[in-house]
């Protein structure tokens, strides 16, 4: 498939114009080419994320090494393999089952995997998602080490998908307040969990007004999904 490289790089110098130094920026390369991703790395860009397992590990060897991949999609526990020997940051864990997994296969390859906790924010569109009421059993597991190859780095969200900008501006607001209100409380170690994932092309400006400091950008940089 063709690709316009001028285009591509002024979408992404107006993305990265448009962000506070302290946000980071996930360029959602799922469904793209190994060539756009490379384009795109070589703007000087590093973290992507990749919502399918299979996708993206099939990605991964083509492209260069010192890529951050971040897994941004729902993991189904069975899938947790393919991602886990190169994956930088896991945003959407909703499970202990999940946990569980990845603890195992971390453990399996040696290595120590970022994860972020999914809080369901939007009131439809999404069944993906812990509830606030399940996240201090969880935190208290991981403060008494029962994954210790796994880091909790913070929380992800998605709003409902609308053009109501109050109501997405709402649910991004809960999200910023949980995660502050954790922090503040001592139930997580402030030094790692740091990271609060949300906002996407139509909607991260208002995210980073309620706190987020790392979005996840896809069609504002690489156009419309085909
Ligand atoms: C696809 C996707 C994005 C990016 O969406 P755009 O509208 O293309 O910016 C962000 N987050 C998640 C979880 C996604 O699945």
């Amino acid at each position: 498939m063709h690709m316009d490289r001028a285009a591509l790089k002024q979408r992404y110098e107006q993305v990265k114009s448009g962000l506070p130094p302290h946000v980071t920026l996930v360029a959602v390369s799922k469904t793209r080419t190994v060539e756009e991703i490379q384009a795109l790395y070589e703007l000087g860009h590093r973290d992507f994320g990749e919502n399918y397992p299979q996708e993206s590990r099939d990605k991964q060897p083509l492209l260069p090494d010192d890529i951050r991949w971040h897994f941004i999609g729902h993991l189904q526990t069975n899938k947790a393999k393919y991602i886990v020997p190169f994956i930088h940051l896991v945003h959407g864990v909703d499970s202990e089952r999940l946990l569980e997994e990845l603890e195992k296969r971390a453990t399996a390859a040696g290595r120590t995997i970022d994860v972020l906790l999914q809080v369901r924010i939007a009131a439809e569109d999404t069944k993906h998602g812990l509830e606030a009421t399940d996240l201090p059993p969880m935190l208290k597991a991981f403060s008494d080490g029962h994954w210790p190859h796994l880091r909790l780095r913070g929380l992800m969200g998605m709003a409902t998908l609308t053009d109501n900008k109050d109501k997405v501006r709402a649910e991004f607001a809960g999200l910023g307040f949980l995660y502050r209100a954790l922090r503040a409380d001592g139930a997580v170690d402030r030094r790692s969990f740091d990271t609060l994932s949300m906002g996407m092309s139509d909607d991260s400006d208002l995210a980073i007004a309620e706190g987020g400091n790392m979005v996840r950008i896809g069609t504002a940089i690489f156009g419309p999904r085909g």
